[in-house]
């Protein structure tokens, strides 16, 4: 398991508790009647962002933040995924992503 940056929001996230990377966008529903998460599709989505229905029409786990830990927001694009599966700053190589946390919620 390890963190990374929703495509969504900017959060940071664990592969635990949101999506593997990867995971097949046919497995979800993204129609816009169905949550508006249509312009998510393909990305890799936090908890929060992730849509709320299989393509089944099952219930998935997400649609709300997972709450294991806190939720922090960061700058969009900013962070990737390390080879130890730490958010690295991109620019800087820093894993301490909590110092450039910044405020808000994007939707
Ligand atoms: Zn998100």
């Amino acid at each position: 398991m390890s963190l990374y940056q929703c495509e969504h929001c900017g959060c940071c996230e664990n592969t635990a508790l949101g999506m593997q990377p990867k995971t097949p966008a046919e497995w979800f529903r993204w129609d816009d009647r169905f949550e508006g998460v249509a312009e998510r599709k393909g990305k890799h989505l936090c908890s929060a962002c992730g849509p709320k229905y299989y393509s089944d029409g099952t219930r998935t786990e997400y649609g709300e933040w997972h709450g294991q830990f806190d939720r922090v927001f960061l700058p969009m694009g900013a962070f990737r995924t390390n080879q130890e599966g730490n958010l690295e700053h991109i620019e800087t190589g820093r894993t301490d992503y909590r110092a450039f946390a910044i405020a808000g919620e994007a939707g």
